[in-house]
């Protein structure tokens, strides 16, 4: 790839893949920003019965000394659940199944721990506390998730080929090793499942759908608009080309076509859009493909023999 191409591709990119509601730009994020570029193979071969991954999962619960944050231990099992249907190959909302969006991944709740510390539940989505933070209680050969005020950015997710500057530990190696203590994934307490202050539009729980597809090396569909070849966007053949995040209800977002030059309409109803929960419902087989290749490449301890 050419300087100037992977300049232009990196302009379509958004770092560690934060979700943005509206206010915060790329422009005010610090110029160490990972460089996320999919490497995986392009047209990776559709495999449908993937061996079963049993992924441990590790809560990391940040809350204020006023309660707020503080989410139920029962909450984060039936979110766990939710994960489950997506990476099995089921809408997780309405719970059908079709065999080739099956990863096959079974998520099993390793641990959950509880920290009440105002200034972390504050700002624990800033690239000078993650560091504190993620030190302090990662666990290994799990997959961390930390839940607190991760705010307008949603969601933040390593994924496995990014190379990314962490701050204050310039030297590590990139990218990260499988059990590095900074991989994982921030998400803001008011979107896990049955959120009462996003109800109706992400209170299901496929915000956490998104940024484990994320852990997993997925990139957005939107990635790099309507320019460019498959290499601009999320490196996956049967993902169609779109624009942006509409974030908009399911009947707003039926026939929507962002591209319309290009082939397929927009796929909105595809976990890695972070358009509202009831509208989502599944990864492609090729996402699927893709997101093994990477773990086997990337996490092969998790994967064993690949
Ligand atoms: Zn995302």
């Amino acid at each position: 790839m050419t300087n100037f191409k992977r300049l232009l591709l990196l302009m379509f990119l958004i770092p560690v893949c934060a979700e943005k509601l509206i206010t915060v730009t790329e422009a005010k994020l610090p110029s160490y920003s990972p460089n996320a570029i999919p490497t995986g193979p392009l047209e990776p071969p559709i495999v449908l019965d993937w061996p079963v991954i049993t992924q441990p999962i590790s809560f990391h619960v940040l809350y204020k000394s006023d309660g707020t944050g503080n989410v139920l231990n029962q909450t984060l099992v039936k979110q766990t659940e939710k994960l489950n249907y997506a990476f099995s190959g089921k809408d997780a909302v309405k719970k059908k199944y079709t065999k080739p969006t099956n990863a096959n991944i079974k998520f099993v709740v390793n641990s959950i721990d509880y920290t009440k510390n105002d200034e972390w539940f504050s700002n624990c989505a800033l690239w000078n506390y993650q560091p504190t933070i993620k030190r302090a209680l990662f666990r290994p050969n799990s997959y961390n998730v930390y839940i607190c005020n991760v705010d307008v950015n949603l969601g933040l997710s390593l994924i496995p080929y990014q190379e990314t500057k962490i701050y204050g530990y310039p030297n590590e190696p990139m990218p990260l090793p499988e059990n590095h203590w900074y991989l994982g994934t921030l998400i803001d307490h008011k979107l896990l499942v049955d959120s009462k202050v996003f109800k109706g539009r992400w209170s299901q729980g496929l915000m956490l759908v998104h940024e484990t597809g994320h852990h997993y090396g997925l990139m957005h569909l939107y990635q790099g608009g309507c320019i460019g070849d498959e290499t601009y966007s999320d490196n996956i053949m049967d993902t169609p080309r779109q624009v942006g995040n509409p974030s908009k209800s399911c009947p707003q977002l039926k026939g929507y076509d962002s591209c319309p030059k290009l082939a397929r309409k927009d796929d909105n109803s595809n976990y890695m859009s972070i358009n509202y929960d009831s509208c989502r419902s599944h990864f492609t087989p090729g996402q699927v493909s893709y997101l093994r290749h990477i773990i086997c490449d990337y996490k092969p301890k998790l994967a064993g023999l690949c």
